[in-house]
């Protein structure tokens, strides 16, 4: 690397902290001054600009960001896409010789980081880009043959045999400032924030930043890892590690996550063990999700499988609205819909139960329901949200079998068993007993009027019944199964 003492640009992205940040590192390690800048260019995200969670958390994250740079005696500028120009004009105002950032894997987003990095260095620049996302790059783990997985048990198990990620870098002590800094843009310009009660809860639930990230990795890590086998299926326990918006945000990355959790792992309690690679392997969907995004960039949009895509689908929207709006008639996947909602996140099993029910009990295109979950969860992630959907759909890699079909009574009784989740998020149940919290439509009637409920007026009906809704999915089902087998 060069040593002059012009000053270098660090383009922030999705990688909005200041541990193990290589980009940033690659700027401390010349001996300029710099400049670090975060763009504001929802355009060139096409269909996946964020959403309005996404919004709200990245208008704090950045907050928390600027104050840390500030700390280090540096700042953040912010400015406007479209990002090549605005990386240019930096450049041209300060006299910059290098432009440095992390790399990002949806596809839209890397073709045009491709295109900037080719047009800088043809301006003379050095750039250079760096891995802060992920433990194993897409390009680096795929099979012998040269072709990716599609299974996630031997995708991790090559993960896992293959080089070891190096340990998380420290973040630098201090980052030497510019002669004069560009003009910034006031952050409030780009209106990120909604101007409504909305992220009430949001705001108590969640900690945007790199400090409220490494906060929750400690208290997971001293406090719950060792329980996750045993509570991560149960969203009336706090029982994960609500990392998720953090690591979309790169606000913690999966090295550090990596890192904190080794020393456990090399515990001699054979329970601890356990937790860290059942809770590693987690990590290691989130590395799969990534790596079949690279290499199948169009499944964003378009089912892997190509066989489900003919299932008749109805565009209901009042059906649609009532599952947004958590008015099903099933408390569990009322109460996972308003946690949704209002907490701007949804527990894992939760979103497997509210996603069967949409794409099967109701029929509607599991695109409808990515994009409401991409609206309203602040960890929306273009790789994790598509996987999700297209598992619980039938149509992506490893998926659930098409036969599979949640059933939400059941899932209720065995993962909320006294139904205090759905206490929680649907008050209008809130004194049903346990027996019937989860089916209230099967309570007596003394037994409904004692919790102060009245079904069609305090809490709705079933919207459907599941039973036939089952059947009439398998039969959609198998029938696009044959037609996909005439069609080869
Ligand atoms: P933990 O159990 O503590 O897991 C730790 C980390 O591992 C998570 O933060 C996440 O980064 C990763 N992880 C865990 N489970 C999965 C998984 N199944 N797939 C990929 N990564 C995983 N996750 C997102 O981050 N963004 C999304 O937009 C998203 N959309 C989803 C949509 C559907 C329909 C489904 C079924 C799942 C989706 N997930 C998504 C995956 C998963 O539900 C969340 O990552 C998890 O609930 C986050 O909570 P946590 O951090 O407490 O998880």
């Amino acid at each position: 690397m060069s040593q002059d003492s012009r000053p270098s640009i660090v383009w922030f992205r999705l990688d909005l902290r200041l541990r193990d940040n290589l980009a940033l590192l690659a700027a401390g390690a010349r001996r300029g001054p710099a400049i670090p800048v975060f763009i504001w260019a929802p355009e060139e995200e096409g269909n996946w600009a964020p959403g309005s969670a996404s919004r709200w958390w990245l208008h704090r994250s950045l907050t928390s960001l600027e104050a840390s740079l500030r700390g280090l005696g540096s700042r953040l500028i912010f400015l406007r896409g479209p990002s090549l120009r605005s990386l240019r004009e930096v450049a041209a105002g300060t006299g910059a010789a290098a432009v440095f950032w992390n790399r990002r894997y949806e596809p839209l987003v890397s073709a045009r980081d491709w295109m900037i990095g080719e047009s800088l260095k043809k301006d003379g620049l050095e750039v250079d880009t760096f891995n802060a996302a992920l433990l194993y790059e897409p390009w680096r783990v795929k099979k012998t043959s040269g072709a990716p997985y599609q299974v996630f048990t031997p995708f991790w198990k090559a993960c896992l045999a293959s080089e070891h990620p190096p340990a998380p870098a420290a973040a630098p002590a201090r980052l030497a400032a510019p002669r004069k800094w560009p003009a910034s843009e006031p952050l409030e310009s780009f209106a990120l924030e909604p101007g409504t009660d909305w992220t009430n809860v949001m705001g108590s639930t969640w900690e945007p930043g790199e400090q409220g990230g490494l906060a929750r990795l400690q208290k997971f890590v001293k406090e719950a890892v060792a329980d996750y086998p045993d509570n991560r299926d149960r969203p009336d326990r706090s029982g994960t590690s609500g990392l998720s918006p953090h690591l979309h945000f790169g606000e913690i990355g999966p090295r550090q996550i990596r890192h904190a959790l080794s020393a456990l792992h090399g515990t001699s309690r054979p329970r601890s063990a356990r937790a860290v690679q059942l809770f590693m392997r987690q990590i290691g969907w989130r590395e799969f999700g990534h790596n079949l995004l690279y290499h199948f960039p169009h499944t964003t949009d378009k089912p892997l499988r190509g066989h489900f895509a003919d299932i008749p689908r109805r565009a209901d929207g009042p059906a649609l609205r009532a599952w947004e709006k958590g008015e099903t008639g099933y408390p569990i996947i009322d109460a996972g819909m308003r946690e949704l909602w209002n907490a701007g996140w949804m527990h894992n099993r939760v979103r497997m139960i509210v996603a069967s029910f949409l794409v099967k009990d109701l029929l509607l295109p599991w695109r409808a329901g990515a994009k409401w979950f991409w609206d309203t969860l602040v960890d929306a992630d273009l790789a994790n949200n598509t996987l999700g959907w297209q598992w619980t759909a039938g149509c992506g890699a490893d998926a659930a079998p098409f036969f599979r079909v949640f059933n939400p009574i059941l899932q209720g009784k065995k993962f909320d068993p006294d139904g205090s989740y759905v206490r929680r998020w649907v008050p209008e149940l809130a004194r049903m007993p346990a027996r019937y919290i989860h089916a209230p439509w099967q309570a007596p009637s003394a037994i409904l009027h004692a919790a102060g409920v009245s079904l069609g007026r305090s809490y709705p009906k079933p919207l459907v019944d599941h039973q036939q809704r089952r059947l009439r999915a398998l039969a959609a089902y198998e029938q696009a199964k044959r037609n996909s087998r005439v069609q080869h």
